[in-house]
């Protein structure tokens, strides 16, 4: 297939704006030098407004799971205990990952269910150097508590390092307020550019907790902050300097749109999906308490009976539309469409329309055109 005509409704990579990808084709530059340093120090401006933070911002020329590693890396010692949430496969990532450096204690509710705040209170009353969670858990499409987290890990003086992957700059997020310590966000989601690189914050709390003997070498965040503070603010090593152009495009884009559209473009975008799919009688995969959500930016349900979702995930790749079905042992039983990035209600809309098309060639619906009007009408809202 021509990999142009391929739509990414999954969650990350996202389709990538043809302005971005013109960014990356610049001649390379000095990363020592005053271009480059204005093109971090202007990525780091505009990251700061998207985390809502006056913590410290860096980019590591790694993906998501790097930015990650070098959170729990830095902090975690053999002896601390970590309090990890796990209730999707990337919370099992973060907890796998803690497990390398500290001394974890699992918090693990089935995949897709909700995070219990009680059964979190109670692990924080016998003392955690940090808890780690997943904000928006791609994997099962649901929304984590993160504010009610931060202010429970405050109240027990632990840190709370979360992972924004895919809510970072495309839902609300509000590090300073929630008391998040670390926040991590992958390029190819929200931010809307290629993958490859991972930002994060710091806050003083998390440095000061940065007192092992050994850090992690490439990953290590003091030796980010020391280059970070230089003179002309430097990457400690060579960055990917491509994906920082990218990076710097996609963030205006993000400037000119402003964050409070692009949030209620986010959310508009799940909601409409929602809307089809109760329209077409398929039901979500979370199940939600008082303190979570449904994702804003990708939905996850569960397969219609008598088709597997990988099925749903061929056919509509037959027209060019890529959705994704589910991690794990949720393989086949659940398929996920993703709203993030540059992500427009066109594409939204072509996408429920095809799986309507999908759905009515297979007797799983028997009209066409409840769920598509279902979704117009949250969009035109
Ligand atoms: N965390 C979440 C919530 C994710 O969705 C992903 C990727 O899909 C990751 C972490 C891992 O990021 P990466 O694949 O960029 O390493």
């Amino acid at each position: 297939m021509d990999l142009e005509d391929n739509l990414l409704m999954m969650p990350g990579p996202v389709p990538v704006p043809p302005r971005v990808l013109r960014a990356m084709s610049k001649p390379m530059i000095n990363h020592r030098g005053a271009q480059f340093s204005g093109i971090y120090d202007d990525c780091r401006r505009i990251l700061a407004d998207v985390f809502e933070t006056e913590n410290d911002i860096f980019v590591l020329s790694s993906s998501g799971t790097a930015s990650m590693e070098a959170a729990v890396g830095c902090i975690a010692d053999k002896d601390d205990r970590i309090i990890s949430i796990e209730n999707g496969k990337f919370g099992e990532r973060f907890k796998d990952i803690a497990s390398r450096y500290g001394s974890v204690v699992p918090l693990e509710f089935e995949w897709g269910s909700s995070v219990d705040l009680d059964m979190l209170e109670a692990q924080l009353q016998e003392g955690a150097k940090a808890v780690t969670m997943v904000h928006n858990e791609t994997s099962t499409g649901i929304l984590n508590p993160a504010e009610q987290v931060g202010k429970l890990a405050k109240k027990y003086g632990s840190l709370f390092v979360m992972d924004g992957v895919t809510s970072l700059g495309g839902d609300n997020v509000f590090v300073d307020d929630w008391g998040v310590d670390v926040a991590v966000v992958g390029s190819q989601k929200c931010i809307g550019a290629p993958p490859g690189l991972s930002m994060l914050s710091v806050s003083e709390a998390a440095f000061d907790a940065m007192e092992k003997e050994s850090l992690p070498y490439y990953l290590d965040l003091k030796a980010c902050k020391k280059s970070a503070d230089k003179e002309k603010t430097q990457t400690p090593y060579t960055p990917a300097i491509p994906l920082f152009y990218a990076l710097q495009e996609s963030l205006h884009i993000i400037e000119e749109e402003g964050m409070d559209a692009r949030i209620e473009r986010h959310h508009k975008g799940a909601a409409a999906v929602r809307a089809a799919m109760d329209a077409m009688g398929i039901e979500m995969f979370p199940q939600l308490n008082e303190y979570s959500a449904y994702s804003n930016t990708v939905s996850a349900m569960k397969a219609p009976a008598g088709m597997d979702s990988e099925t749903l995930k061929k056919e509509m790749m037959k027209s060019g539309i890529t959705i994704a079905g589910g991690q794990a042992h949720l393989k086949g039983k659940i398929f996920r469409i993703g709203n993030m990035g540059n992500v427009s209600y066109r594409d939204i809309l072509s996408t429920l329309q095809q799986i309507e098309v999908v759905f009515k060639k297979r007797g799983v619906v028997s009209d066409l055109g409840p769920a598509t009007e279902a979704a117009i009408e949250v969009l035109c809202k």
